[in-house]
C-alpha cells in the first residue's frame, strides 16, 4: 500500500458507548480493535489513522470502559473496544465490561474483522483467546498486530514472530509485526483493513 493513499486518515470521532443502546447504528461495515490494556491499542489506531489523539492513549491502564466509534466514510467505521486484563479494575466494572463486549460481539452484523493487538514481548492471554473464540463463533476474521516490535532486536523479533505463528498454526489468524513508536507495519495493516472494509 502507498501510505499516501490511506483512507483512514480521514477518520473522525463519532461517539462513545457505555451501553448497548448507545452503539453506533449497525449498518455498513466496521473493524474493531481490541487487546490487553497497555499493549498500545490507542497508539496503533493513531498510527494507522495518522492522527495524534484520535484514540486516547492513557497513563492509567484499565480506566476506559467505553466503546469508541470512528467514521471512515458514511458507512464504514473503526471501533476501539476497551482494553482488558488489568488486575486493578474492580469486579463490578469488569462485569459491566463483559456485558458490553458480549453484547457487541453477539449481534454485530457490520463487524467485518477484528484487529487483535498483542505485545511482542508477551504471551497470548486467556482474554485474547476469549476474543478469538467470539470471532470464531461469529465467523469474523482476525488479524494479529504484534506491537512494540521496536522493543526487540532483529533476531529476537523474528523469533517472537515465529512463536506467535507457531501458536496460531492451523487457525484462521493472519499476523504482522508493528511498531506504533517507529510507525512500521502501517501499510500492511491498512491493506488488511481495506480488504475487510471493501475500501
Ligand atoms: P492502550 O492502553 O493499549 O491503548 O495503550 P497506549 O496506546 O495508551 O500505549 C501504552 C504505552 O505503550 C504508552 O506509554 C505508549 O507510548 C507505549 N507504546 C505504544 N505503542 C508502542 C510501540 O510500538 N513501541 C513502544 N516502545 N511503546 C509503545
Amino acid at each position: 500500500m502507498n501510505v499516501d493513499n490511506n483512507p483512514y486518515r480521514q477518520c473522525n470521532y463519532l461517539l462513545s458507548a457505555h451501553t448497548l443502546q448507545q452503539f453506533a447504528e449497525d449498518n455498513g461495515r466496521e473493524v474493531a480493535f481490541v487487546g490487553r490494556s497497555n499493549v498500545g491499542k490507542s497508539s496503533v489506531i493513531n498510527s494507522i489513522t495518522d492522527q495524534k489523539r484520535l484514540a486516547k492513549t492513557s497513563k492509567l491502564p484499565g480506566r476506559t470502559r467505553q466503546i469508541n466509534f470512528f467514521t471512515v466514510t458514511s458507512d464504514v467505521r473503526l471501533v476501539d473496544l476497551p482494553g482488558y486484563g488489568f488486575a486493578r479494575v474492580d469486579q463490578s466494572l469488569k462485569k459491566q465490561w463483559e456485558r458490553v463486549i458480549d453484547g457487541y460481539f453477539t449481534n454485530r452484523h457490520s463487524l467485518a474483522g477484528l484487529m487483535l493487538i498483542v505485545d511482542i514481548r508477551r504471551k497470548v492471554t486467556l482474554e485474547d483467546e476469549n476474543m478469538l473464540q467470539w470471532c470464531d463463533t461469529a465467523n469474523v476474521p482476525v488479524h494479529l498486530i504484534i506491537n512494540k516490535a521496536d522493543k526487540l532486536p532483529f533476531q529476537k523479533k523474528q523469533k517472537a514472530y515465529n512463536e506467535f505463528h507457531q501458536y496460531f498454526k492451523g487457525r484462521q489468524v493472519s499476523m504482522q509485526l508493528f511498531s506504533a513508536q517507529d510507525k512500521t507495519g502501517i501499510g500492511e495493516a491498512v491493506d488488511i483493513l481495506n480488504g475487510w472494509l471493501d475500501l
